[in-house]
């Protein structure tokens, strides 16, 4: 397998075939390396590889050929240099602050992003002298005006979580390198099938393949994609020494969700779609979030930047907790818990949840009003989503 068909193939045969390297055994399907280090032929070869002049496996907190078929394919996908696989979402984030980040660096972020990330900024990352400042996701004036001497890396989670809202990923780049800094994109909510960061200028792009990349809410793992000198040599230099790894198991479980990752997206983004449009039919529902409705703010720019508007639908019902409480509990087949990404509709109440550590003063400004339900739509008939909720929706 060389690098010159990984540059011919479209992105569908590269997410079926992009990484697999067969052994001996001439197996058709990827195999899982269960193997925590490696054996040398001699002395020689074993210093050898130690010493770096030659190329190979010495211990799976390194490499490990599962996990490097699942690391290529992904890179492939999102069109960058290098991935590296890590042991969840939020080991990538951390991977890539370690790497890339030192004492007295600044971040500049969108507010609305993963709640463990804001903690892992604010109270870990705080500790070591790195400070976060946070701004409204889609004022870039904002982004501009937040950015410091200091200021390394801007990081942003678009389409943002629960209101899907979307950030312009190339003003963002632009304004980054205009200063100096980074730009990374925590791209889990659409993976590289519906958008490609690292095209729009970003040089960072990360993942939790926990969701749509496994898609069947399995194993937990991350990602961090970007070019050699970023990814492969600091992010990686972290990661092959602190040991956030994904295992090989993990790895072949996500390397297997990537050879459906486009059809379930476009069947996730379909799903989505009919029931956002539904959604806002519904006399008890005040307002439906969702980039694939033309009364969202930035529709135009997520179908100029997205191939597809992705399965998270929030919506607020009339009325404040009493009555979203009454929708949720009145589901028999959506599934109450706060994962995504799955072939399982989920259904959560983000500010008594994901959300719930905000102060009152913290959520009204994100936007996280008590009547707001949040539903990651899976694969399920559409007809059977909507007959769940008008359940609970006839009760309000
Ligand atoms: C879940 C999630 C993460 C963290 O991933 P884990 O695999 O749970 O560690 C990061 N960012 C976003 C947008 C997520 O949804």
């Amino acid at each position: 397998m060389d690098q010159q068909d990984f540059d011919e193939w479209g992105f569908d045969t590269l997410a079926v075939r992009a990484g697999q390297v067969r052994t001996a055994e001439g197996e058709h399907s990827e195999p899982i390396f269960p193997t925590s280090s490696f054996r040398f032929d001699s002395a020689a070869q074993a210093a050898a590889r130690f010493g770096g002049s030659e190329a190979g496996n010495i211990y799976s907190r390194f490499t490990n050929p599962t996990v490097r078929t699942f690391e290529q394919r992904l890179a492939a996908l999102e069109g960058g240099e290098r991935c590296v696989a890590t042991s969840a979402g939020m080991a990538a984030i951390l991977s890539t602050c370690m790497g890339l980040l030192k004492s007295g660096d600044h971040i500049v972020s969108s507010r609305a992003i993963f709640g463990s990330t804001v903690v892992l900024f604010d109270n870990f990352m705080g500790r070591f002298g790195v400070q976060a400042s946070y701004v409204p996701l889609t004022d870039l004036a904002a982004w501009e005006a937040a950015i410091r001497p200091n200021t390394r890396l801007l990081f942003v989670e678009t389409p943002s979580n629960p209101l899907t809202e979307v950030a312009d990923i190339r003003a963002l780049a632009d304004i980054a390198h205009r200063h100096g800094c980074l730009l990374a994109v925590d791209n889990c909510f659409c993976t590289p099938a519906l958008q490609q960061p690292l095209k729009l200028g970003a040089d960072i792009v990360i993942h939790s393949a926990t969701k749509y990349i496994d898609g069947q809410g399995r194993c937990l793992g991350g990602a961090v994609v970007g070019s050699e000198a970023l990814v492969g040599k600091e992010v990686f230099g972290f990661l092959r020494t602190a040991g956030p790894t994904m295992s090989p198991f993990n790895a072949w479980v996500f390397l297997k969700g990537l050879e459906t990752l486009k059809l379930r997206m476009q069947a996730h983004s379909a799903n989505a779609l009919a029931l956002a449009l539904w959604l806002e039919q519904q006399p008890q529902v005040a307002r439906v979030y969702y980039p694939g409705l033309s009364s969202h703010p930035q529709h135009e720019l997520a179908s100029r930047q997205q191939k597809g508007y992705g399965g998270i639908v929030a919506f607020e019902v009339k009325g404040g907790r009493e009555q979203a409480w009454a929708v949720i509990d009145a589901t028999r087949m959506l599934s109450i818990t706060a994962n995504l990404g799955d072939a399982k509709s989920t259904i959560t109440h983000p500010a008594t949840t994901t959300h719930g550590r905000l102060s009152p003063e913290q959520k009204s400004e994100a936007g996280i009003g008590e009547g707001l339900i949040r539903i990651s739509v899976g694969l399920e008939e559409v007809d059977d989503i909507k007959a769940d909720l008008a359940r609970g929706l006839a009760l309000i």
